[in-house]
């Protein structure tokens, strides 16, 4: 297998060579100064790319799953009503995740494909006049669907039904990608992973709570030892943790950050954008339908692509890793072998993807799919070419 190809999956995504180097590092004392140089600025800034000023940043060494359970021990009890959408394998596992806690789950079922229920959030809360919904969790960018969700939307139903719910979001393949407003959405708790849109590899959870979450902390009675913000909080008053550290990944994080403001976050989440248009205008050229239902809820960071009824869209998958040495993404839970998954997240260029849909074509036809070669590659590069493409220095 030759590892010189990019991966085309939605997490782990490409490591650009400097966060690679960023993240290999001699040890270091974390208890001397030198730790701060690291933690600060990486904090600052995640707060950035989250675009809040008020909430506090969080980083456990841990993942994406880890800041689940974070955001839930430290701002609930058990017992406690929360509101949920189940539209996808990752709403879905946070959803279990809470239910293994002792949490009572309002799941509204919806399709997978659709984004978010907003209009039934307002409903549920509206109806909850003695305000038991501790608690609505919110899936950004469904990443077994390619389905992004509109969080502001979320936001308004909770205003519009006066409703005093922790709005907790899950930006796992959003975050750093695809624009993602903590302040002014209203979002209490924001969840991400360093191995996704920060481009590193795995071993960070990345949390941000509001003040309104970090109140909460103090009422909350779900047990938490490891994941203890107060713990964490009491730390980082002296630059420190309160256990070691992931400094490498740290460090990472911090060069990350670095490197989408250096781009700047606007002409990242432009990037993302254009380079999922190609791969969407090759989907059409192939006559192949995405799961995601409509344009409104297309994700910029993944592509889910169903494939003829009949047919094992896991071959595809399987196929491609072991003639070409391409990493696509598998179908997941209700849409397993029923769709495929580009991802194009992280550290990618126009051309880089070109190869990714040069790889999809090559694999669709070998296993007897009817796919022009060359026909979804030349939908995306007339789609390049006049979509103003830039040589993304930065990004490669
Ligand atoms: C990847 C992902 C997760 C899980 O993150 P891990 O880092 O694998 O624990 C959760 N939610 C979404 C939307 C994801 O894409």
């Amino acid at each position: 297998m030759s590892f010189q190809n990019p991966v085309f999956i939605p997490g782990p995504t490409n490591m650009p060579e400097a966060l690679r180097k960023a993240c290999d590092m001699p040890t270091l004392d974390h208890r001397s100064p030198l730790f701060g140089d690291i933690l600060q600025p990486a904090l600052q800034g995640v707060k950035k790319i989250l675009k809040t000023e008020v909430a506090e940043v969080f980083v456990f060494p841990s993942t994406g799953t880890g800041g689940w359970e974070t955001v839930i021990t430290n701002t609930l009890s058990p017992g406690d009503r929360i509101l949920a959408a189940r539209n996808g394998m990752f709403s879905h596992r946070w959803i279990d995740m809470c239910q293994r806690h002792g949490l009572k789950v309002d799941v509204v079922e919806t399709p997978w494909g659709a984004g978010l229920p907003a209009d039934r959030y307002e409903e549920i809360l509206t109806a909850d006049k003695n305000h038991e919904i501790k608690a609505v969790l919110a899936t950004h960018n469904e990443t077994a669907t390619g389905v992004k969700s509109n969080i502001a939307a979320v936001r308004r139903a909770l205003n519009a039904a006066n409703h005093p719910a922790l709005l907790l979001v899950d930006g796992v393949s959003s975050i750093a990608s695809m624009d993602f407003r903590m302040d002014e959405w209203g979002v209490d708790a924001a969840v991400t992973g360093s191995q996704k849109g920060f481009m590193l590899p795995a071993g960070l959870a990345i949390v941000a709570m509001s003040p309104k979450a970090q109140a909460a902390i103090e009422t909350a009675k779900l047990p938490r030892t490891f994941f203890d913000v107060r713990d964490m909080m009491k730390a980082y008053a002296s630059n420190a943790y309160p256990y070691t550290p992931a400094v490498g990944l740290l460090n990472g994080l911090k060069q990350s950050c670095d490197m989408l403001l250096g781009e700047g976050l606007e002409n990242v989440f432009t990037r993302h954008h254009r380079i999922a248009e190609g791969v969407r205008a090759a989907v059409r050229a192939w006559g192949l339908d995405l799961c995601a239902k409509s344009p409104d809820v297309y994700s910029d960071t993944v592509s889910a692509i169903r494939t003829p009824e009949g047919f094992n869209a896991t071959d595809i998958v399987t196929h491609a890793a072991g003639k070409y040495g391409v990493a696509f993404g598998v179908g997941l839970g209700e849409v397993a072998g029923k769709v495929f998954r580009i991802g194009h997240l992280g550290s990618l260029t126009d051309v880089m993807t070109l190869s990714g849909l040069a790889t999809a074509e090559m694999v669709m036809a070998d296993l007897g799919l009817d796919i022009k070669l060359g026909s979804g590659v030349a939908a995306a590069q007339e789609y390049y070419r006049n979509e103003g493409a830039i040589a993304s220095k930065e990004a490669a």
